[in-house]
Order: C-alpha cells, then sequence, then structure tokens
C-alpha cells in the first residue's frame, strides 16, 4: 500500500488538450504508482505573467510506492519528453506537472515543498481537486471544497470530453 498523490497538470503551448490527456496516459504507467483517478480537463486564465494563452489543468491522484523525489524526478522526465524549457517564472509551457501532496509528507525544502506552496489558493488546481477528493484535507488551510469557494473570482471552465 503506498501514499496517496496528487499530480497537478498544466499547459498552454501548442495543443494543450492533446498534451494534458496524453501526460494523463503516462501517469497512469508510471513506474513505481498506482494510478486511482484522474479529474476532467478545465480551461483557466493564466496567472502571474498575462498576454499569454489559456492553461489547459488537471489533477491525477496515484498510490505512490517510491519516496516523494523520485516521484518528482519522474515528472520532471516526463515535462522534458513532452518538451518542456524552463525560461522565466510563470512562462508559457508545453506541460507542467507539479506534485501537490506526497500522502501527508511535510517539506519546505525550495526542490520539493509539500504540501504545494501555492495549491490552496488556485482554483486550477482546486476544481480539478474538487472533482476526484472534495473532502481532502490540505494541512493547516482546510478541506478542498472550502478552499474552492473562496476562490470564486478565478475565471475557470471544465472542458466537456469531445465524442467523436
Ligand atoms: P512552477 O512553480 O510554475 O511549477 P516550475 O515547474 O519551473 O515552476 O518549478 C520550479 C521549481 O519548483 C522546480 O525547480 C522544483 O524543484 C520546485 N518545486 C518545489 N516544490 C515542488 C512541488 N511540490 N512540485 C513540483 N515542483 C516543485
Ligand atoms: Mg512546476
Amino acid at each position: 500500500m503506498g501514499r496517496t498523490c496528487f499530480i497537478a497538470l498544466g499547459a498552454n503551448l501548442g495543443d494543450a488538450v492533446a498534451t494534458v490527456n496524453a501526460a494523463i496516459i503516462v501517469l497512469r504507467q508510471l513506474p513505481g504508482a498506482r494510478f486511482v483517478a484522474a479529474s476532467s480537463l478545465y480551461r483557466t486564465a493564466p496567472v502571474g505573467l498575462r498576454h499569454q494563452p489559456d492553461f489547459i489543468n488537471a489533477v491525477v491522484a496515484v498510490d505512490a510506492v517510491s519516496p516523494a523525489p523520485t516521484l518528482l524526478d519522474d515528472l520532471f522526465d516526463i515535462e522534458a519528453r513532452f518538451g518542456r524549457s524552463r525560461s522565466v517564472k510563470d512562462a508559457p509551457r508545453t506541460l507542467d506537472l507539479d506534485l501537490l501532496l506526497f500522502g501527508d509528507e511535510a517539506s519546505d525544502d525550495p526542490r520539493l515543498t509539500l504540501p504545494h506552496p501555492r495549491l490552496h489558493e488556485r482554483a486550477f488546481v482546486l476544481a480539478p481537486l474538487a472533482e476526484i477528493a472534495p473532502e481532502l484535507v490540505i494541512p493547516g488551510r482546510g478541506t478542498v471544497h472550502e478552499l474552492l469557494a473562496r476562490c470564486a473570482d478565478q475565471r475557470i471552465e471544465k472542458l466537456v470530453p469531445q465524442t467523436v
């Protein structure tokens, strides 16, 4: 039995919907983790740097057997595979994968901060997270659905899956 972990996905360059869907498939096959659930996709306004395309976001839950730093390295490898290059903070990106929570582990290491330091104030994380874990408590902050209610000013739209 591993630790329940939540991973946030974000993309806003190229075909962001296709990227996020493809990344979810990769996360389903992550070595050292068992897939639990994936949220719908959401279209959200960029935070920080304005004047860039909207983001596509989602959240995936896995049961991890590997330790947190190994999981984060796996996430960085997946970002690189999708062509991620790091430039300035909040810049557009083909794929961003953030580790939101790793069981109840707490860390203030800047390379791996847990829980993710901004998760409790971002609708683009909380809305997809609320879909798969509404009663989850973010330590010291509250439940996911309570926190989401405080983000009502942030523009976010749930995407309806395409049926062909
Ligand atoms: P963003 O803050 O937009 O996700 P980056 O993806 O470029 O920006 O990440 C910046 C740094 O954040 C990385 O070097 C990474 O080591 C660090 N980091 C700290 N905590 C976490 C976490 N919980 N998940 C992902 N990256 C993290
Ligand atoms: Mg990141």
